[in-house]
């Protein structure tokens, strides 16, 4: 499986505009849990972006170049079987330039014309999930592996070159001589395993990995603990035992616990900081909110940084389709404060919330972990650090 690397963002951004031939940059929200979208509406809502773009074109020959990118998107997403919860796509047909990425987190919708990919919301995207490296490990062979937004790939070949071999080949004069087997089989192995170690460490500078797992026997993992270096051991938070002989998918299966369980840790930190920074913070200069609606409040204000609430959350409310304001509760007369247009009720004034951070830059973040989605219910099920 291919995993998008910060490299290859790194070169979507460093792409060479190419004269007169700009490229379209698409982010589109697929989120099965937004019900439209599972009515495929995610179609209408990027015809509208595009259309919207179309208008303000006015040069002719830039114009038939955008119609023939945007054509060449709208069938892509028309034959989509979404997979994330947001399609990213960058193309520009007339330089055969097609790119496009599949994320499981949620992004606000976006279209760009320019001269460049427009990769900073792709590169916030990766930024959100940690990457972690595994090693997969015994006494003879090394695989490597990174693991990222719930994919695996191994990239064991991209490393396997200079230091195996020679010392495969090696063994000074005194190794060869007098040394018993059994202490020439230890230092043998410790050889092997520093060599790994070193090539981890290459590995995660260059996928910008965040947090190692160590798998294998118990002895050879609690062995290559021990010899890791200071910068990689200080990111070990896993030994796990596994056959060398792995399969990807199989590797993928025994991580993912050891990372959800890591993230699961997180999400009871961020609920703790929530809950602590909102209780004192002074009513002068608000760090963090809790409650639908001093969170309300300040979405409408374009203060939320992080938009937190809890997995499951439902929150009815009102939304005014003129200014686009909300509230957890019908003004007397139910007219928008702002505007005076009748607003509407909602069901889920949580998704238009979290439309409404996500397009002013901010984050949302669903809790999935029970304690901490009780702490969080217990304070009303949603908060926000602010700006
Ligand atoms: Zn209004």
């Amino acid at each position: 499986m291919r995993l998008l690397k910060p490299q290859t963002v790194q070169e979507l951004a460093e792409r060479a505009s190419r004269d007169g031939s700009p490229v379209l940059s698409v982010y589109l929200n697929l989120d099965p849990t937004n019900p439209v979208n599972r009515r495929g509406g995610y179609k209408v809502a990027l015809d509208g972006m595009l259309k919207e773009l179309e208008a303000q074109i006015k040069d002719d020959g830039r114009l038939k170049q955008f119609q023939e990118d945007a054509d060449w998107v709208r069938q892509k997403v028309e034959y989509l079987i979404p997979r994330g919860r947001s399609l990213v796509v960058f193309c520009d047909v007339s330089e055969s330039f097609h790119f496009e990425e599949d994320l499981p987190v949620r992004l606000a919708n976006q279209v760009w014309y320019g001269s460049t990919p427009y990769v900073r919301l792709l590169r916030e995207a990766m930024d959100e999930y940690e990457r972690y490296g595994l090693v997969l490990v015994d006494r003879e062979k090394v695989r490597f592996f990174v693991v990222t937004m719930g994919q695996i790939e191994e990239v064991s070949d991209v490393f396997q070159d200079p230091p195996f071999k020679h010392r495969s080949t090696s063994g000074s004069d005194q190794m060869r001589s007098q040394m018993v087997n059994q202490r020439r089989a230890a230092q043998w192995s410790e050889w092997f395993l520093k060599d790994a170690a070193a090539i981890l460490h290459d590995i995660m500078n260059r996928y910008s990995v965040d947090r190692i797992i160590l798998a294998g026997p118990e002895e050879v993992t609690a062995e290559m603990a021990r010899l890791l270096p200071r910068a990689v051991a200080s990111r070990l938070v896993e030994r796990v035992r596994m056959a060398v002989t792995a399969k990807p998918a199989d590797v993928l299966r025994t991580a993912l616990p050891v990372i959800d369980r890591i993230a699961r840790e997180q999400e009871r930190e961020l609920v703790n900081d929530l809950v602590t920074i909102a209780r004192k913070s002074s009513p002068t200069v608000e760090k963090a909110i809790l409650g639908a609606e001093a969170v309300m409040d300040a979405v409408n204000q374009g203060r939320v940084h992080r938009l937190i609430y809890a997995g499951g959350l439902a929150i009815r409310g009102h939304h005014c389709a003129g200014c686009g304001v909300l509230m957890d509760h019908c003004p007397p007369d139910c007219g928008c404060p702002y505007c005076s247009t009748p607003m509407d009720e909602t069901e889920d004034l949580l998704w238009y919330a979290s439309e409404k951070v996500l397009n002013a830059g901010g984050k949302s973040e669903e809790i999935r972990d029970s304690e901490a989605r009780a702490g969080l219910e217990a304070q009303g099920g949603i908060g926000a650090f602010l700006r």
